[in-house]
C-alpha cells in the first residue's frame, strides 16, 4: 500500500477556506475572464494554463516564465488544488485505488489499470448513482450528487502526480486512456463531465484525445447524440440483456428509452467505422441473460453497428442477488458473438485485492477497512 503526500482540501471552482479559488476546472475562456478581471492579458492565461495542465505545477511560486510580482498578486487571489487523498491503494498486479473526499465529507473512488501496451484510468462522474442497476453496487448507496468539473479533472490531476507524470509526456504514458467507468451515469451530469473533458482533452495541457478516452453510459439517449456531436469520445453502452424484459428489470432506465431507441442512437454516432466501434458492455448473469440464444439474438441486435462486445463476469456483492455465469457459459457465449463477426473479450478482473473491479467502487468506511486489510495481506 502506498499513500500519497496531498492533504490539501478541496474546494473546485469555488472560494477555499481561506477564500481563495481554484482554478483547476476553470475551462479557458473562464480562466480568461478570471485573469481579465484582474487586469491579465490573454496570453497569460495561455501560459498559466500551460503551467496548471501541461506541468502539473501546484505552486505560483514554480512558475519561472511569470514576473515574480505577478505570481506573488496569482498567490493571494488563487490555488491550484488537487483532491484530498484519503487512501492510496496499491495492488499485487500493479492496479492502484485512490479514495478522494471532498470538503462536504463526500468520497469517490478513482482507479489506474496498468497494462503492456497503455494505463487507463477509470474516473467518477458521480457520488452514487440514481439508476439502480440491480448487479450494481454503487446504485445501492443513498446519497447521490455531481461531481464539479474540477472534481473530475481532479481524479486525472491526482493520479498523474501520482504517477510522477508530469509534463505531459508526448508518448509511453503510465495514464494514456480514460474510461468515465468509475461511479456515476457520466450522461446525467453531462455538462461537468463535458467540461472536464474538454479541459483533458486540451492540446496545450493533460492532451489526452477523444480516442483514447471511452464515456459509458446505461443509456441517456438525448444525451447521447449530444455527447456524439461535441465530445466525440468513445462510446461504451451498458447493455447487459437482449430484451426489454430484461433490461427494464437489471436496468431500470431501459423502461424510459428502450433496446431499439438505444441502438438508434448508436448507429447515427458521428465517425463510428471499423477502426472506431462502439463497445457493448455485457455483464455475464447467471440463468438470467447468458444463453446461446440471448447470444444469437445479440448479434442481431447489433447488426450494422460497428461494435465489439466487452463481456464482464459479474462481480459479486454481500447481498448482491445474482451469480455469475460459469466460465464455460461465458466461454460459449463469447465464441457464438466472436463466430458472428465481433471481437467478443471476456474482461480479466484486475485489482481484486483492492476491490477495484467493477461495481465495487464504494467507499463505506466497512468495506474500506477490508479493502485495506486485503491490500496489506495482498
Ligand atoms: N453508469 C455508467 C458507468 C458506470 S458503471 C454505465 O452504466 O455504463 C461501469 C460498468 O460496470 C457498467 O458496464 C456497469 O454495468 C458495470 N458493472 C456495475 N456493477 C457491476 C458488477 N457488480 N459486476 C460487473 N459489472 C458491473
Amino acid at each position: 500500500m502506498s499513500s500519497l503526500g496531498h492533504a490539501q482540501q478541496f474546494e473546485p471552482g469555488a472560494a477555499t477556506a481561506d477564500r481563495r479559488l481554484n482554478l483547476v476546472g476553470l475551462s479557458r475562456d473562464e480562466l480568461t475572464a478570471e485573469l481579465a478581471s484582474i487586469g491579465a492579458p490573454p496570453f497569460r492565461a495561455r501560459q498559466l494554463w500551460h503551467w496548471i495542465y501541461h506541468r502539473g505545477v501546484t505552486d505560483f511560486a514554480a512558475m519561472s516564465s511569470l514576473a515574480k510580482d505577478f505570481r506573488a498578486r496569482l498567490a493571494e487571489r488563487y490555488v491550484i488544488q488537487r483532491p484530498a487523498v484519503n487512501r492510496a491503494l496499491q495492488s499485487v498486479d500493479g492496479t492502484r485505488k485512490w479514495l478522494l473526499a471532498f470538503p462536504d465529507g463526500q468520497e469517490v473512488e478513482a482507479v489506474h489499470i496498468p497494462e503492456s501496451d497503455r494505463g487507463t484510468l477509470c474516473v467518477s462522474s458521480q457520488v452514487g448513482c440514481t439508476l439502480t442497476c440491480r448487479f450494481c453496487h454503487t446504485g445501492t448507496q443513498r446519497l447521490v450528487r455531481n461531481l464539479s468539473a474540477a472534481e473530475i479533472v481532479g481524479q486525472v490531476m491526482l493520479a498523474r502526480d501520482a504517477l510522477g507524470e508530469w509534463p505531459s509526456p508526448q508518448d509511453g504514458r503510465l495514464l494514456s486512456n480514460i474510461v468515465m467507468m468509475g461511479m456515476g451515469e457520466p450522461l446525467y451530469n453531462y455538462d461537468n463531465v463535458a467540461k472536464a473533458l474538454k479541459i483533458v482533452m486540451d492540446g496545450e495541457g493533460i492532451s489526452i484525445s477523444k480516442r483514447r478516452i471511452t464515456l459509458s453510459t446505461a443509456g441517456v439517449v438525448p444525451m447521447i447524440r449530444r455527447c456524439g456531436a461535441e465530445l466525440n469520445v468513445n462510446l461504451a453502452i451498458s447493455l447487459h440483456a437482449v430484451t426489454d424484459e430484461i433490461r427494464d428489470e437489471i436496468v431500470p432506465i431501459n423502461r424510459k428509452y428502450p433496446i431499439a431507441e438505444l441502438l438508434d442512437a448508436c448507429r447515427s454516432y458521428p465517425g463510428l467505422n471499423n477502426a472506431r466501434r462502439i463497445t457493448f458492455e455485457y455483464v455475464m448473469l447467471r440463468d438470467v441473460n447468458d444463453s446461446p440464444a440471448d447470444a444469437r439474438a445479440l448479434v442481431r441486435l447489433l447488426k450494422g453497428i460497428p461494435a465489439k462486445v466487452n463481456l464482464i463476469p459479474f462481480n459479486p456483492w454481500p447481498g448482491s442477488p445474482f451469480e455469475c455465469s460459469t466460465d464455460e457459459v461465458i466461454a460459449q457465449f463469447s465464441q457464438i458473438v466472436f463466430d458472428a463477426g465481433y471481437a467478443s473479450p471476456v474482461r480479466t478482473p484486475r485489482g481484486q485485492d483492492i476491490m477495484a473491479a467493477c461495481g465495487q467502487l464504494k467507499s463505506e468506511s466497512v468495506r474500506l477497512r477490508a479493502s485495506q486489510r486485503a491490500a496489506a495481506h495482498g
